[in-house]
């Protein structure tokens, strides 16, 4: 899910690089499921919790904002990519920027075309009209 670039430094490792996802959102014009894209960008040094020579564990109150490799020496990005996930998450989600959103009418998609609504031609002002017209010139 993504490119990344390590270095081996003679602390740890350099993390250099980004990880793609996407989250699960839903459209606010439309009310559409949508994927948003997410990328992350990543780049720090990743520095072990146990020393890899002594094998003793390593203070990481030092450096809070480090990446953390596991006891395994394994990298461990599962914060980043949940921060990284926290900070892209939109307050107004659009399937697409022109999202013509929902009829205010009869809430049907409007990406989906124009429709009719049931009793769209009779508009309740012309009836009135029309019965106003008809009482002047009786037929
Ligand atoms: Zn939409
Ligand atoms: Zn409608």
């Amino acid at each position: 899910m993504g490119d990344l670039r390590l270095t081996r430094t003679n602390r740890g490792l350099v993390v250099r690089g980004r990880l793609k996802t996407a989250i699960a959102q839903t459209c606010s014009r439309c009310l559409r499921d949508i994927e948003w894209p997410v990328s992350i960008d990543v780049d720090g040094e990743a520095l072990p919790v146990v020393d890899i020579v002594s094998g003793k564990p390593v203070a990481s109150d030092d450096e809070p904002d480090a990446l953390r490799l596991t006891d395994h020496h394994e990298l461990d990005l599962e914060g980043e990519v949940r921060d990284g996930i926290i900070l892209a998450e939109p307050i107004a989600p659009l399937c697409r920027k022109d999202c013509p959103g929902l009829c205010i009418v009869c809430g049907l998609e409007l990406a989906s075309g124009p429709h009719d609504h049931p009793g769209d031609d009779i508009d309740p002002r012309l009836e009135g009209l029309r019965k106003f017209i008809g009482d002047v010139n009786p037929s």
